[in-house]
């Protein structure tokens, strides 16, 4: 058969940009396709120069054209789209920001997470102290939650121990398009952080009211594009960065990460207070660091045992796993290749997947308005 240039548009139509979450002709991409006996050129145009991830996207086009006929040969013509036509991407991505009443004040603009028709569930993945494997449970378990066929956002609200772009690999910054800011994804988990506008060697000092400011503009002026849902990886402890997430995600579920000494309960247990002050439900606890598993095959509690189904049934809610320690989790956080995306079968990375298979199953009963709680 003879390929012709609908034919390559049609392929093109099934191209998604992984970052811009929509087909590179729907996003205006496609600038044209010219075929000259076998060769096929193609005239793309990225979004911003810097676009994210093009060798793949080019690389991904190229199979599925070569796909129709083998002995196709295809190139590029790479261009860089204009103002207008980014602004036309904006727009159709989340609409015109001149139709938002308030929004050049920044002032009532509306976190769409906190309204009770969106579909996202937020997770708020909290422990009382540092240190206990908090940021790694959030980068492994919104991995495992996207390995469910679910979509997956992250926001790394550790301000000050921003690590989950390191614990993901991800090694760029978002990328800006006529002020709206898409989120790099990695491991099919889209995240932002703090950590992409400070350097990780300097200290962030910034008071209350910005960061409150800046944790609202992530949640607002972030193409998320409805995901199924957003975990938040918080400060640990019971400051007033979890107490602005509360308010902004009023419908946000709350994990507390714990370690399983009995002594790490009685500050584990203060952050659940806190959500119970701000009406924000504790879902469950998650016990990390729980065991070692030797050479021997043996369980070593190096930590103690029971802290975590102690800390469960003081709050009424499920241990809803625990995780081992393993040197692979570890060295996975520290390089970017986290251990659910690099070894789906090793110990803890269970653990993460049937976590992820517990949160699916376990859908809030409870609405944001008080007078729609069904309880
Ligand atoms: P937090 O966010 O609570 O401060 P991190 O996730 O940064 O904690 O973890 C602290 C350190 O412990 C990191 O070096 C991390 O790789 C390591 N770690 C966390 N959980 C485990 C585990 N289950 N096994 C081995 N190392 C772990």
């Amino acid at each position: 058969m003879s390929v012709t240039e609908s034919d390559v548009l049609d392929t093109l139509d099934t191209i998604t940009d992984p970052e811009f979450r929509r087909s590179v002709s729907s996003l205006g991409m496609v600038r044209g396709v010219s075929i000259d006996g076998a060769n096929v050129e193609i005239g793309i145009d990225m979004i911003v120069g810097d676009h994210p991830g093009i060798t793949d996207l080019q690389e991904a086009i190229s199979n599925a054209v070569t796909a129709l006929d083998p002995a196709l040969v295809v190139t590029f013509d790479l261009g860089v789209m204009n103002e207008q036509q980014r602004a036309a991407v904006r727009e159709s991505l989340v609409g015109d920001p001149t139709s938002t009443a308030g929004s050049q004040a920044g002032e009532g603009r509306a976190i769409p997470f906190s309204a009770s028709t969106n579909r996202t569930r937020s997770l708020l993945i909290a422990s009382g102290k540092g240190g206990v494997g908090k940021s790694s449970v959030t980068a492994n378990l919104a991995i495992a939650l996207a390995d469910t066929g679910a979509s997956v956002a992250v926001v790394d609200a550790d301000v000050w121990g921003f690590s989950i772009p390191r614990m993901l690999g991800v090694d760029r910054a978002p990328t800006v398009v006529d002020d709206m800011i898409v989120p790099p994804s990695v491991h099919g988990v889209r995240c932002i952080s703090m950590g992409f506008f400070a350097r990780e060697d300097q200290p962030v000092i910034w008071r209350g009211p910005m960061l409150h400011k800046a944790l609202e503009q992530f949640l607002t002026d972030v193409f998320w594009d409805n995901p199924d849902y957003l975990l938040v990886d918080l400060p640990p402890g019971t400051g007033d960065i979890s107490l602005s997430l509360a308010q902004f995600l009023p419908r946000a579920e709350a994990y507390i990460v714990t370690t399983p000494n009995p002594a790490a309960q009685t500050v584990a247990q203060r952050s659940a207070f806190m959500f119970n002050q701000t009406e924000i439900d504790v879902k469950g606890v998650i016990e990390n660091m729980a065991w070692f598993t030797g050479d021997d095959g043996k369980r070593y509690e190096l930590f103690g045992a029971g802290g975590g189904a102690d800390l469960a049934e003081k709050l009424g809610v499920d241990l809803i796993g625990q995780i081992p320690m393993q040197v692979a989790l570890r060295e996975g956080s520290d390089s970017g290749r986290p251990i659910v995306a690099e070894d789906p079968t090793a110990e803890a990375s269970l653990v993460f997947a049937k976590m992820a298979e517990w949160v699916g199953n376990h859908a809030p009963t409870k609405r944001g308005h008080p007078e729609l709680k069904l309880v």
